[in-house]
């Protein structure tokens, strides 16, 4: 991954792969759910699969939070709300769509559902599924945290030079 060792002690790598390799061992979700997809996503987040062992930590708050898991069907009469919390989350911040809902509307084919939150918000990852099992949610994470490693110049960004740049 862009490291090299000299001799035991030393290692050289670049600043951009310490900040992503930084940013993706420690994602920390904003605690946010919207119907059943939540369910599978709190059980992820408990003892049997426990996320904690990823350094994915849910938050309380959004000003916290660097990861936004869009978890159940999203209504029009929820999207401000959603898209007050995802505001108040700092950059860099990430989104993942889980489950058919999110992803597209899913079987709510309806004037009161939105059809796919990237009608609304940069989704980096989709997980298809109604919905989704933990194993499911925790491959989008770590795919997420592939994603991250592939970005370039984020320390660049970090320090206010130019944008990152993610081909992926
Ligand atoms: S995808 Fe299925 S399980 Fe998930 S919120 Fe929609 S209906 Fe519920």
């Amino acid at each position: 991954m862009g490291v090299e060792t000299l001799g035991d002690n030393v290692i050289t790598t670049s600043l951009d792969k310490v900040v992503n390799w930084s940013r993706s061992r420690s994602l920390w979700p904003m605690t946010f759910g919207l119907a059943c997809c939540a369910i599978e996503m709190m059980a992820t987040g408990a003892a049997r699969f426990d996320l904690d062992r990823f350094g994915i930590i849910f938050r309380a708050s959004p000003r916290q939070s660097d990861c936004i898991i869009i978890a159940g069907t999203v209504t029009k009469k929820m999207l401000p709300v959603i898209m007050t919390v995802y505001e108040q989350m700092p950059e860099p911040k990430y989104v993942i769509a889980m489950g058919a809902c999110a992803c597209s509307g899913g079987i709510f084919d309806t004037y009161s559902v939105v059809q796919g939150i990237d009608e609304h918000l940069p989704v980096d990852v989709y997980i298809p599924g109604c919905p989704p099992r933990p194993e499911g949610l925790m491959y989008g994470l770590i795919k997420l945290q592939e994603k991250i490693m592939r970005e370039r110049n984020s320390f660049g960004a970090a320090i206010g030079i130019g944008e990152v740049i993610n081909d992926a």
